[in-house]
């Protein structure tokens, strides 16, 4: 009861001073307004140019108090049947957090360069210069990248009829590294001026670590393609989270935001209640971030993922960062979980799924386990209670629970939840 004060005082006390740093006098009018909740309709005083038509940011003229309290509101409703919600976890600052940005390019009918985002389920490209949720390093980045292409005469790429080369950007930013790789997405492996298309780059942008060809020659809506040329740097960014190091390529799984996600596996771990002796599963667990967190406080970890870039990365990580206690596997984690079911136990399970949750599958086989404390993370509280439903019917009950705004400007929200087992 305390926590869940002392969080949603936090946030307001968080508030009291992103009122100060950004101008929010404008806030009681967006508020009335919330034409553009949903992303439908344009607002034009909005706080963003493209708003209701990019179909990203649904909260944009949201006061941030507001965003948070209607949040932890749908948390608390949706967990309602199973826990309490301790409160949700805001940000000081909830803009330019997203830590990877993504661009597609396009050229207008008088062959002006744009790059932006697909207009919601077209392709047709909204123009965006500058993004209030991306990092802003990136967001210039971008920038001179559409202003590069003409004078290199580099033709972007046409959806419809498959004619041109240059199709994407991608950006990561190391938060704490301060790395920056920038992923150029193309047509075909010949790149016109390849080498001095990057140092032209690189001239303006002496701040970005690595640069990647990557070629997709596909008639796809998936932004990377199979193959990556590296064009400078070591092609991936490395960064540190809760005093790990991790290394990032391209294509794996990173959190967006790395300041609410330090937060989040702290949550989590607090949650775990590790001794140093325990047999910890990290399910769904990407480039292995929660599973090297909490190595330290446990007798061994094993990481399970699908994506083989991840998994590779997360052994490499494991490395780095001197631990011997943990492997991985590159599986569908339901597969995996019911094979380990016949050969071993475990005493946590962290699980961290994609929005559309676990499977039967793999719950059944978690069951069978018998794990002490499952602690789940989810980026979806709708499957979360599904699942919890599912858990909480078959031996496990619910105990404590924590919604943290990973998505500042969005509907969107994770949440952490513990589970132990009940008595009999
Ligand atoms: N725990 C990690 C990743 C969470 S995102 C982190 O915090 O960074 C969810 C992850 O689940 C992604 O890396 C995705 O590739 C992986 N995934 C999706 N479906 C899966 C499946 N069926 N089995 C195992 N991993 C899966």
């Amino acid at each position: 009861m305390n926590e869940k004060k002392n969080v949603k005082k936090n946030n307001k006390k968080n508030d009291k001073k992103y009122d100060k740093k950004f101008d929010m006098k404008n806030d009681r009018n967006h508020e009335k307004k919330h034409d553009n909740i949903h992303g439908k309709k344009y607002s034009p005083a909005s706080k963003c140019p493209v708003s209701g038509k990019c179909g990203g940011c649904s909260y944009i003229d949201t006061d941030y108090q507001k965003q948070l309290d209607m949040k932890y509101d749908m948390v608390k409703k949706l967990l309602k049947p199973y826990c309490e919600v301790e409160g949700i976890i805001g940000m000081d600052n909830p803009f330019h957090y997203r830590n990877k940005v993504h661009a597609v390019f396009a050229h207008k009918k008088d062959n002006t360069i744009i790059s932006g985002v697909y207009k919601e389920g077209t392709h047709i490209v909204v123009p965006v210069e500058k993004c209030l949720i991306e990092n802003e390093k990136a967001d210039e980045i971008i920038g001179t990248i559409r202003r590069l292409l003409p004078s290199f005469k580099i033709k972007t790429f046409n959806e419809d009829t498959g004619y041109g080369f240059f199709r994407h950007v991608l950006i990561r930013c190391g938060h704490k590294t301060g790395q920056i790789m920038v992923v150029l997405v193309v047509a075909s492996p010949i790149f016109p001026s390849k080498n001095n298309f990057v140092k032209a780059l690189l001239k303006e942008h002496p701040e970005i670590t690595t640069i990647v060809m990557n070629i997709n020659d596909k008639k796809t809506s998936m932004v990377l393609g199979e193959r990556e040329i590296n064009m400078y740097g070591k092609g991936y960014i490395e960064d540190i989270l809760c005093g790990k190091r991790f290394k990032i390529s391209s294509k794996s799984f990173y959190q967006i935001n790395s300041v609410q996600t330090e937060k989040l596996y702290g949550k989590a771990i607090e949650f775990a209640g590790l001794t140093g002796k325990e047999t910890v599963i990290d399910a769904y667990c990407g480039i292995g971030t929660i599973g090297i967190i909490a190595s330290e406080k446990a007798g061994k970890v094993i990481g399970v993922e699908l994506n083989s870039d991840a998994i590779a990365d997360a052994k490499k990580n494991a490395r780095m960062n001197k631990i011997e206690n943990i492997d991985f596997y590159n599986n569908d984690a339901g597969k995996f979980m019911r094979q380990y079911a016949g050969m071993d136990s475990a005493d946590v399970v962290f699980m961290d799924p994609p929005r559309s949750g676990s499977t039967v599958e793999f719950m059944d086989s978690m069951i069978s386990i018998q794990p002490e404390k499952i602690v789940y993370v989810s980026c979806d509280p709708n499957t979360l209670a599904r699942d919890l439903k599912y858990m909480t019917n078959n031996g496990y009950k619910a105990i404590r629970a924590v919604a943290t705004d990973m998505f500042p400007m969005t509907e969107h929200v994770e949440t952490v939840c513990l589970m132990s087992k009940r008595e009999k």
